[in-house]
């Protein structure tokens, strides 16, 4: 997985090594566990998808920005695996999910990782987490049609949100927040759930 997402352009050596060594196949059934490290997203229930290694290595790289960052935000927490790595290349870690019964598993998966520098929260992510704001990045795993301002009022001066943005088409985009305001830069295309709004209980 790792020679093949070099391959593909991944050039930080940090997500590299940091992906070598989370185990992919646990974040899925066990039905789909041969499948873990191939580069396809599969399915994780509540018609959900775990992203594929590529963009996980891609939307990672571009939010360390080659620096190690402190506290980060993630919307859409899902199986959990985009939240280990994040785990390892931030500070701390805050994840928002809407969907109850996906965190409860995700949960028990980051536990037994001993992976203890995350904080999950049961939520409409859109809102973000204003009590532990500012954060340094936020990464939003679920696709929007609008840049969600409230989010990027939670982003330090300096720090950036990297998101897929678009209708139809959709496009990863990352906004920096610098002293001025905000600057856009529009990537490559790519395919994600939409981010809904509200939360599932059960
Ligand atoms: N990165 C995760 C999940 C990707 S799927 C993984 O790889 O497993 C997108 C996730 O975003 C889903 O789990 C979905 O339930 C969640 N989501 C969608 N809208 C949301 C919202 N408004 N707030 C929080 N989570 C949301």
């Amino acid at each position: 997985m790792i020679e093949r997402l070099r391959t593909l352009g991944i050039a930080d050596e940090v997500i590299l090594s940091v992906m070598s060594a989370v185990p992919r196949h646990i974040f899925v059934e066990e039905a789909l566990a041969s499948r873990a490290y191939e580069d396809v997203s599969l399915p994780i229930n509540y018609g959900q998808t775990i992203s594929s290694p590529w963009i996980v290595a891609r939307m990672s790289e571009l939010l360390r920005a080659n620096s190690d960052l402190g506290k980060v935000l993630e919307i859409g927490t899902g199986c959990g695996y985009q939240t280990a790595i994040l785990a390892q290349i931030a500070q701390k870690v805050y994840s928002i999910e809407r969907v109850g019964p996906l965190l409860t598993r995700t949960r028990i998966r980051l536990q037994e990782l001993q992976i203890r520098n995350v904080h999950m929260r049961h939520a409409d992510g859109l809102r973000g987490l204003a009590e532990a704001a500012p954060f340094d990045g936020i990464i939003m795993t679920a696709v929007t049609t609008h840049v969600p301002i409230l989010l990027l009022e939670q982003l330090v001066v300096g720090g950036r949100m990297v998101f897929p943005k678009g209708t139809q088409k959709q496009n990863l985009c990352i906004i920096e927040r610098n002293s001025q305001g905000y600057t856009e830069t529009i990537l490559e295309e790519v395919n994600f759930v939409p981010l809904l709004s509200g939360v599932v209980k059960k």
